[in-house]
């Protein structure tokens, strides 16, 4: 069983939820991270119930601390950070974080390099998003609960060290680079010289960075035998894997206990 920590996609595009859900069990996964904005989150709440874990994407160069509030009184397990106009520690972010924590809601940062769409309105400087900046927010602000998305691509070391190194920072392998990699390079990162160092790989989260709600399309199924690879690899324990494959979002969104 997996918990898929990182995704997107058009609730509406699916006729059927309940058949759509069926079949993402089938194939091992039993509920999804949606980043989306607000509304789309709840419509897919809606729709889909509990397989859906909402998270609600904010432009936070324009956002206040309402935002945040309105967001998690609505029902999302956290917000999700990307393209900040300055360094995500800067200290004009530091109200929003503040009521993150507070909330015991999670902060989702897209780390590391962000692709170009077109000719971009708006610069994008991904040294802005790297995993440096995330250690300043956790030095900060110790309890507020962080997923790093993309392990900081490609500061993979950061993120290896960040999130080996603060409490409450998780991190993923998602998006479309990191399974591009070896798997002994990996390998190499969570057991060097083929000794399993678990406090290292214990806050990975599975997670795809594809799209769902695609009639017939299972895209994170690569994403499933990336994980499978390396955790074998390393020789994880069975107790490992399942805090990897699901156990660790559940803690971070505060399933447990529901
Ligand atoms: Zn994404």
């Amino acid at each position: 069983m997996y918990i898929d920590s990182h995704v997107h996609g058009d609730p509406s595009a699916i006729d059927d939820p309940r058949a759509y859900v069926a079949a993402c069990r089938e194939r091992g996964i039993e509920a999804i991270v949606l980043i989306e904005p607000l509304d789309r989150c709840l419509q897919a709440v809606e729709r889909f119930g509990d397989f859906i874990i909402p998270v609600a994407r904010i432009e936070m160069d324009a956002a206040g601390v309402g935002e945040i509030e309105r967001c998690i009184r609505s029902g999302c397990r956290g917000v999700k950070f990307i393209r900040p106009a300055a360094p995500y520690g800067d200290e004009r972010y530091w109200p929003l974080y503040a009521r993150l924590e507070e909330l015991g809601a999670v902060a989702v940062y897209h780390t590391g390099y962000l692709g170009t769409r077109g000719r971009e309105m708006r610069p994008v400087q991904i040294e802005h998003m790297r995993a440096a900046q995330i250690d300043a927010i956790a030095r900060r602000f110790p309890e507020l609960k962080i997923l790093m998305a993309h392990y900081s691509n490609p500061w993979w070391e950061e993120a290896w060290k960040i999130s080996w190194s603060h409490p409450n920072v998780y991190a993923d392998l998602s998006g479309g680079t990191a399974i591009h990699r070896a798997t002994r390079m990996w390998a190499e990162i969570f057991a060097p010289d083929g000794a399993l160092l678990e406090s290292s790989v214990r806050k990975l989260c599975f997670g795809s960075d594809v799209r769902y709600f695609q009639e017939g399309a299972f895209a994170f199924e690569p994403y499933i035998a990336f994980y499978d690879r390396i955790l074998d690899r390393i020789g994880a324990s069975e107790s490992l894997k399942s805090q990897v494959y699901w156990g660790n979002v559940r803690q971070l969104f505060g399933l447990d206990g529901e």
